[in-house]
């Protein structure tokens, strides 16, 4: 089974942005959310994500709403506690009309300056009542200027208590960029992803939360292939071997979009250490011209690794999952 653990619904119908741009415009809008049909939902989706699913030979994506719309930047905890929760339950009815294909991640209502107590209740509604198996906890809500504490930090704390509680990991993500430094996908993901490794180093978070769960997108930013850098600084920390400070918690996905990448993550980063993902229909949607083949069809990069062995490619494409997100069973009808 190939377990693809990073997609966003980046193909909803246009109705939710249109709620969205209301919602933002303080137009009123409607409080149930916007209309949306099952037949819309499946539109948007058999000509994309399950297309390619069934093209590339994906079995199932774990599935949240579209990173660059959580924008927790935009207005107040209330309007992103009412955007979180229109989202979720979009997420949730994706997820129920094609239970096999698609299992939850929700967005949390996070907001600039606000602690992360106010996602507890959504977290918990999501994981709870809607079968959600993971959240995306956005680093700095600021939207690029990095206001909020280290991840670190115990002003983070009550939501990581919830998700020990709750046995859900998070993935570390950022939404979008409202510093025009820093290009949404190409620089502020990227940094994102290795300002939380290097800021997971400097403390001591899993000596606290020993059973919390951490994946970093996106091959994990710059972090595998500046490990000496990383292990050095450890090191002169005085912190323990990265491999025991970091990697019972921490695991990276395989979002890098070309074959050397991969390669150097396999060899790089223990394979218990990886989950297969793509983020397809995502930030980079074209061919490659020196392959021919969609720079996101990252499943090709693994199955052409010539380290790893067959066992080692399944635990990346399913076992390493099962594992990370446990609340996650292979729906059976
Ligand atoms: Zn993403």
């Amino acid at each position: 089974m190939i377990v693809d653990c990073h997609g966003h619904y980046t193909t909803a119908p246009q109705a939710l942005w249109d709620w969205r741009k209301a919602q933002v415009g303080n137009k009123a809008p409607d409080p149930g959310g916007p209309k949306i049909s099952d037949d819309e939902i499946r539109e948007s989706l058999e000509a994309n994500q399950l297309k390619l699913q069934r093209q590339r030979g994906s079995d199932v994506t774990f599935f949240s709403p579209r990173a660059g719309s959580m924008e927790h930047h935009v207005g107040d905890a209330a309007i992103s506690a009412a955007w979180s929760r229109v989202q979720n339950d979009l997420i949730h009815r994706v997820c129920s009309l094609y239970p096999k294909n698609f299992a939850a991640v929700c967005q949390l209502p996070q907001s600039p300056g606000v602690g992360p107590q106010n996602c507890v209740a959504e977290l918990e509604r999501c994981v709870k009542e809607l079968g959600f198996v993971g959240c995306n906890l956005n680093p700095d809500p600021s939207g690029g200027w990095w206001k909020e504490p280290p991840l670190t930090d115990k002003w983070w704390y009550p939501v990581y208590e919830k998700m020990v509680e709750l046995d859900v990991p998070a993935m570390v993500h950022v939404s979008s960029s409202c510093n025009p430094a820093f290009h949404f996908t190409g620089a502020h993901y990227i940094n994102a992803d290795t300002t939380a490794f290097m800021q997971l180093i400097q403390g001591d978070l899993f000596k606290d939360f020993p059973k919390l769960r951490l994946v970093i997108p996106h091959g994990g930013g710059a972090v595998p292939y500046h490990w000496g850098r990383y292990r050095g600084l450890a090191q002169d920390m005085k912190k323990p071997l990265l491999k025991d400070h970091l990697l019972g918690n921490v695991f990276f996905d395989t979002c890098v979009y070309h074959q050397p990448g991969i390669d150097l993550l396999l060899k790089v980063i223990p394979a218990e250490n990886i989950l297969f993902a793509s983020e397809m229909v995502g930030a980079v949607r074209g061919i490659d011209p020196e392959t021919g083949q969609y720079y996101d069809d990252t499943k090709r990069y693994i199955e052409n690794n010539k380290e790893l062995d067959a066992s080692k490619k399944r635990q990346i494409f399913e076992g390493n999952a099962r594992r990370v997100y446990p609340r996650w069973k292979p729906a059976t009808s």
